[in-house]
C-alpha cells in the first residue's frame, strides 16, 4: 500500500529494508537470545540516516519529513523492535525534546552527536511509584545556594527511575525531577551526562520481549548538574515530556505496523508452502480468515500512523491522532502476532520462525509510552470534554 508516497520516501524505505534484511534480520534471534543487539550495528544505522531523520541538517541531522520517519520506524519494527526502540528513544524522545525545548547551546552540543549516534540518549520519566501517573513523580532536584557567585545555582538531583530504555548504554539521560510540590507543574527536565558522579544504571534482565534492547533502573544520588543542563523552564518538564511522547507514539505505532506487516509476510509464506490434508493450508478458508484479519490490521494501522505523520508535517494538531494510531496499532500488533502463530501451528511456538518473537516484542507496545487505557482516556476526554483521569 503506497498511497501517495513520494519517490524520496519510497527510496528511503527500500534502502532501509535492504539494509535491515542484511544487517539485522539474520542476527535478530541471536541478539534476542543474548539479551543484547550487537552494538556495532548502531553506527551503521546512523550512517544510513535512521538517527538523523527529522533532525534538521543545521544540527547534524538528515532532515526529512515525518512520513519518512514513520516508514523508517515501520521497517525497524518489521526487522527487530529492539532496534526501533534504540533509535526512537535516543534521537526521538531525547533528540526531539532538545530540538523543541532546548537552548541553542544544548542543541549545538547534543543534537549532532545523537543524530550520528556517537552518543545515545535515554528518557527518564517512569519511577517505581509512578508510571501512568507520571505527573506525580518524586525524584527531586534542588538548587544549591552554595554554587559559586556569578553563575546560576547548580541543581542536585536525587531519585530513582524504572524501565528506562537504553539506560545502561546512554551517554546522556533526560531526567524529569520535581523542583516544587505543585504536581505536574512542579516537574523540571535536566540533561544529565551518565558519567556524572552519583549516577548509576543497572540493567533489568529477563524481559518477555525487546530482549535485544537494554532496559535499566537508574539511581541518582546527589547528582550535580549546572543550571545550563536544565532543559526548558523550571516547572515545564511535565509539559515537555507529554509533548515529546505524542511524537513518540507515532514511532511506536509505526513500529507496530512493521510487526503486523512482518506477521503478514511470514504467515503468507508459511501457509502457501505448508501442506496438510494434501493441500497448502492457505487453501483452507479458516486459515485465510486469520490472514485476512492480519492484512486488514496492517492497512488500518498504517493509515492511522500515516495520518498522524501527515498532520505533523502539515503543522496541524496531532496529539489525538497519535493516541489513536498508537492504541490501534499496538493492539493490532498483539492480535496479528497471535494470529500469525495460529497460522504457523506448533512451528509458530518456537524460534525457527519470527512470529513468536513478534508476539513477545509486541506485548509491551500496549504498555509503554502510555498504556492502551491511558490512550482511551485521552481520546475519551477529547470526544466528551470530560477528563476521566482522576
Ligand atoms: C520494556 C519497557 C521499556 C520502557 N521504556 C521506558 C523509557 O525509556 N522511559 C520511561 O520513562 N519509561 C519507560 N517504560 C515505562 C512505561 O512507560 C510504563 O511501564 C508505563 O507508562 C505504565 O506504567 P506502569 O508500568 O507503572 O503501570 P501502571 O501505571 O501501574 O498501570 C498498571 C495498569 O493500571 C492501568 N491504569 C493506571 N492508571 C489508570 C487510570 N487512571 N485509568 C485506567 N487504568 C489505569 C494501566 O493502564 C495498566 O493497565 C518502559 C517500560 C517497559 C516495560
Amino acid at each position: 500500500m503506497d498511497l501517495s508516497l513520494t519517490e524520496e520516501q519510497l527510496a528511503f524505505r527500500d534502502l532501509a529494508r535492504d539494509f535491515l534484511e542484511r544487517e539485522a534480520v539474520p542476527h535478530r534471534m541471536q541478539w534476542d537470545h543474548d539479551e543484547s543487539v550487537d552494538l556495532a550495528i548502531v553506527p551503521k544505522m546512523a550512517q544510513l540516516g535512521f538517527f538523523g531523520l527529522t533532525i534538521p541538517e543545521e544540527y547534524g541531522g538528515v532532515g526529512g519529513d515525518y512520513v519518512t520517519y514513520s516508514l523508517a520506524m515501520e521497517e525497524l519494527g518489521r526487522a527487530d523492535s529492539a532496534l526501533r526502540g534504540i533509535v526512537s528513544v535516543s534521537s526521538g524522545l531525547v533528540g526531539k525534546s532538545i530540538l523543541f525545548h532546548g537552548s541553542e547551546e544544548q542543541k549545538q552540543e547534543w543534537l549532532p552527536q545523537l543524530a550520528n549516534a556517537t552518543k545515545l540518549g535515554c528518557f527518564g520519566l517512569t519511577e517505581p511509584g509512578t508510571g501512568s501517573d507520571a505527573g506525580n513523580l518524586t525524584s527531586r532536584a534542588v538548587a544549591d545556594p552554595s554554587t559559586g557567585s556569578g553563575r546560576a545555582a547548580d541543581w542536585v538531583i536525587n531519585g530513582q527511575k524504572l524501565f528506562i530504555t537504553n539506560g545502561t548504554w546512554a551517554d546522556v539521560a533526560l531526567v524529569f525531577a520535581r523542583t516544587s510540590d505543585d504536581g505536574p507543574r512542579g516537574v523540571t527536565a535536566f540533561l544529565v551526562p551518565t558519567d556524572s558522579p552519583g549516577f548509576e544504571a543497572r540493567e533489568i534482565k529477563g524481559k518477555l520481549g525487546l530482549r535485544g534492547q537494554a532496559t535499566a533502573e537508574l539511581f541518582l544520588h546527589d547528582v550535580r548538574v549546572p543550571d545550563a543542563a536544565r532543559l526548558g523552564e523550571v516547572g515545564k518538564g511535565f509539559k515537555i515530556a507529554m509533548s515529546t511522547l505524542d511524537k513518540g507514539r507515532l514511532a511506536v505505532a509505526s513500529g507496530c505496523v512493521g510487526i503486523v506487516q512482518g506477521c503478514l509476510e511470514a504467515s503468507v509464506a508459511y501457509a502457501t508452502q505448508r501442506q496438510q490434508f494434501g493441500k497448502p493450508i492457505a487453501s483452507f478458508q479458516l486459515v485465510q480468515d486469520l490472514i485476512a484479519d492480519i492484512s486488514v490490521d496492517a492497512d488500518a494501522a498504517r493509515l492511522l500512523a500515516w495520518r498522524c505523520a501527515d498532520l505533523i508535517d502539515r503543522g496541524e494538531p496531532y496529539g489525538i491522532a497519535a493516541s489513536k494510531a498508537k492504541l490501534f496499532a499496538s493492539e493490532a500488533a498483539v492480535r496479528a502476532a497471535n494470529n500469525a502463530i495460529q497460522v504457523h501451528g506448533g512451528a509458530g511456538y518456537v524460534d525457527d520462525f519470527p512470529v513468536a518473537k513478534y508476539l513477545r516484542d509486541a506485548r509491551v507496545m500496549t504498555l509503554y509510552e502510555g498504556t492502551s487505557q491511558i490512550q482511551k482516556l485521552l481520546i475519551g476526554r477529547d470526544e466528551t470534554g470530560i477528563s476521566a483521569f482522576v
